[in-house]
């Protein structure tokens, strides 16, 4: 893995690599997209160092943990929002006001691309059997050429209010949704001890 740190020839992707391999536990084909993707969004929307961004990645698999430590969208923060739609997609936009219109980008790594790298397009279509250093590699050598992308208009979403109840079955507190009494997990399961 540390061979493939020394192919990526631009700076700034290299120092973004050495970041989300530890943090990510090893440099994964998905992370490195990852990284590619949060590069194609900063330069569309012009990002700067200081400005806060919302993601929202389309799959767990990896392509979240890029964003988490180099752009600092967190779960935790709301800046990072996950759909479990199985596809290599990722929607930036930066941080408004809420009810605002912001300008957004959903890069995908776009199929009828990763056909010009035969071996990276079986490593995406999971047709062959291709192992994560050589991926990155032929990534690397791609660079943007696999990606596409759009612009969009996103409007901020409202803050959704926050009250919290206690339960009536668990005693626990919980951050009320509609007007329920009854924590998630109580409403879900009967046999919830009390
Ligand atoms: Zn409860």
């Amino acid at each position: 893995m540390e061979d493939i740190l020394q192919n990526i020839s631009d700076p700034q992707v290299r120092s973004q690599a050495e970041k989300v391999a530890p943090f990510h536990g090893y440099l994964s084909t998905g992370a490195f997209i990852g990284i590619q993707m949060l590069n194609i969004a900063k330069r569309i929307l012009d990002i700067k160092e200081s400005d806060r961004l919302f993601v929202t990645c389309e799959t767990y698999n990896c392509l979240p943990d890029p964003f988490q430590v180099l752009a600092g969208c967190t779960i935790g923060n709301k800046g990072l929002k996950v759909l479990d739609h199985g596809k290599m997609a990722a929607t930036v936009t930066k941080r408004g006001p809420a009810g605002s219109k912001v300008k957004a980008v959903r890069v995908v790594l776009d199929p009828s691309k990763t056909q010009n790298y035969p071996r990276f397009h079986a490593w995406y279509m999971k047709t062959a059997k291709v192992p994560h250093p050589e991926a990155v590699s032929l990534l690397i050598e791609a660079g943007e050429s696999v990606y596409s992308y759009e612009v969009l208009e996103l409007e901020v979403p409202e803050k959704p209010r926050k009250q919290i109840e206690i339960c009536q079955r668990c005693g626990e507190s919980f951050v009320q949704k509609e007007d329920e009494w009854v924590c998630q997990p109580c409403s879900a399961c009967s046999g919830r001890s009390q």
